[in-house]
Order: C-alpha cells, then sequence, then structure tokens
C-alpha cells in the first residue's frame, strides 16, 4: 500500500462530509494506524473492539469519529458514556471531540470527582448527548438517580490499564450493570492485562482485538 493510496485516507473510512471537513480544519491529514483499523469495524461491521496502541497514537478519534457520526444531535439523551481514568483525560476527550465535531453541535457533559456535582446535574437535566467521566463520580450520579444511561449506543473505556491501576474496576463493572445490552463496546489500553482482557470477555460477546502497529501518523 503506498502513502498515496485511498485506503490511507479519512475519506475511504466513510465519514460524512462534515466529519471530514471538521477534520480537513483540525488539520488532520491522514488516519493513523489505530483510526484506520477501528473506524470501520465500529461504524461499518458494528463489532466491540479492543483497540491496543500507545499512548498519542490518535485514539481519541478512534472512538470519537464513530461516535460522532451515530450520535443523533435532536435527541438529548445520553447516546456515548466514556470512562476515563482522571479528569484530566475527561477534559482532554472532550475537547478533542468537541473540536471533531466541527459545526455539529453536540453537548457533552464532563463529570468527575473535585467539581461541584450540584453543578454536574444541572447539566446533565439540560440534556446533553455524551458524557466523559471517571468512574467514582459517574457511578455517584447512577446512584443519585442523575445519570441515565438507558439510551447509551456507545460506551468506551479509555485507557483500561491505567483504570485497573487506579483501582476502578468494581466502579466499572458496576457502571456496565446499568447500561443497555444492546450496544457497542469499545475498550482502549496501551497494555493488556489480564484482568482487562477478563473484563472485555465478560462483558463483550464477541470483539475484534486490534493492535496498532508501532508507527508515526
Ligand atoms: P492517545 O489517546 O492514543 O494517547 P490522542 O487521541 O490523545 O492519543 O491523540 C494524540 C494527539 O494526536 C492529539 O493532539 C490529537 O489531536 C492528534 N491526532 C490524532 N489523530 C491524528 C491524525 N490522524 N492526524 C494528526 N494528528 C492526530
Ligand atoms: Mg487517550
Amino acid at each position: 500500500m503506498t502513502a498515496s493510496s485511498p485506503v490511507d485516507s479519512f475519506e475511504s473510512l466513510g465519514l460524512s462530509a462534515q466529519t471530514l471537513q471538521a477534520l480537513r480544519e483540525k488539520g488532520f491529514e491522514k488516519p493513523t494506524s489505530i483510526q484506520k483499523a477501528c473506524i470501520p469495524l465500529v461504524l461499518h461491521q458494528h463489532v466491540d473492539v479492543v483497540g491496543q496502541a500507545q499512548t498519542g497514537t490518535g485514539k481519541t478519534a478512534a472512538f470519537g469519529l464513530p461516535i460522532i457520526e451515530t450520535v443523533k444531535p435532536e435527541r438529548r439523551q445520553i447516546q456515548a458514556l466514556i470512562l476515563t481514568p482522571t479528569r484530566e483525560l475527561a477534559l482532554q476527550v472532550a475537547d478533542e471531540i468537541t473540536s471533531l465535531c466541527g459545526s455539529m453541535k453536540l453537548d457533552i457533559a464532563t463529570l468527575y470527582g473535585g467539581q461541584s456535582i450540584g453543578l454536574q446535574i444541572q447539566k446533565l437535566r439540560r440534556g446533553v448527548h455524551i458524557a466523559v467521566g471517571t468512574p467514582g463520580r459517574i457511578q455517584d450520579l447512577i446512584d443519585r438517580g442523575n445519570l441515565d444511561l438507558s439510551h447509551l449506543e456507545y460506551v468506551v473505556l479509555d485507557e483500561a490499564d491505567e483504570m485497573l491501576n487506579m483501582g476502578f474496576i468494581e466502579d466499572i463493572e458496576n457502571i456496565l450493570q446499568h447500561t443497555p445490552a444492546e450496544k457497542r463496546m469499545l475498550l482502549f489500553s496501551a497494555t493488556m492485562p489480564r484482568p482487562i482482557l477478563n473484563l472485555a470477555k465478560r462483558y463483550m460477546s464477541t470483539y475484534e482485538h486490534v493492535v496498532a502497529e508501532q508507527t508515526q501518523k
């Protein structure tokens, strides 16, 4: 495959004109390895994905772009839930997804500890399309009856190995009990320790395991 091959372009991944425009504005010229592998699997084959790739390889867009292509802006319900190990990552993921949306306006709630839960609840009551946050606060909001996950199309576990290291596996399993059976689940991790693979096996009926090659983007 040469660098100019059409498979090496965002156009060939079946993304909408609006998303392609947002990618141009963001200055993304071609998809990274994990994006090339992941986006068609999620978007067109509708399978669950376990994606293994180092930090800085563009995993956010690998799950963010299929989410953006699927979420219906006219439905003010949480259609995608993204779990991250830290508030910094939650904010980064929300920013990256916002910029990938281009002219499509989606509301994203960032939910993490150390910020007023009241403000987060107010935001959720106004209706959001995507929720990004840390497992502890998300579990808390579920327990209080403030987080309706019954309309989810996607659950993403981002940096799953870090969430394992931080002791979040139990919270994650509790949260997954509150999600509908019919959804896509995407799990991303730089490494695949046994407890993470076990989690994937327990909660994903069948999935594709994508290991990104170690190339520059
Ligand atoms: P990871 O989650 O794998 O650590 P990120 O999703 O945070 O990686 O992406 C790392 C950086 O690379 C970000 O600044 C992001 O905007 C940029 N990036 C992602 N995909 C591309 C691409 N296809 N072309 C250029 N830059 C990209
Ligand atoms: Mg990341």
